[in-house]
């Protein structure tokens, strides 16, 4: 997949305030707040800043950790991976694959298959219903 590249002007015209504040300043939205938090329909998640298609609907489990978590992204390279130390914690970072955007983190305490819960902003991510 192609790398995705805008400046920062550009990335304010193409999204909300919110998405801005998350996907390129690496915000957090409130939890529990998420609109997509408790969405259950079949579907696609795709990054709400370029469309690089994340998550399936059926990787999606309820965390109860007030953010829509999934255990594997679409495709290994579908997400990227970073070391962040802000806030006095080590955590691991996930980006869009392809335009960088900020998506969440990832931990190690998820169920089966991967034992991984990927812990991603709703407003970093958009929902495409897909008939099943
Ligand atoms: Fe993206």
């Amino acid at each position: 997949m192609s790398k995705i590249e805008y400046s920062e002007e550009e990335w304010k015209e193409k999204l909300t305030e919110e998405e801005f504040r998350v996907l390129r300043q690496k915000g957090t939205e409130r939890a529990w707040t998420g609109e997509l938090l408790n969405n259950y329909e079949t579907g696609l998640y795709t990054c709400a800043g370029c469309g690089n298609e994340l998550f399936k609907s059926d990787t999606k489990f309820d965390s109860a950790c007030g953010w829509p978590s999934f255990f594997e992204p679409i495709k290994k390279d579908s997400v990227k991976y970073h070391l962040d130390k802000s806030f006095g914690m080590t955590r691991t970072e996930v980006t869009c694959g392809a335009c960088g955007g900020h998506l969440g983190h990832v931990f190690h305490d998820g169920p089966p298959p991967t034992g991984d819960r990927y812990c991603m902003n709703s407003v970093s991510l958009k929902f495409h219903k897909t008939s099943d």
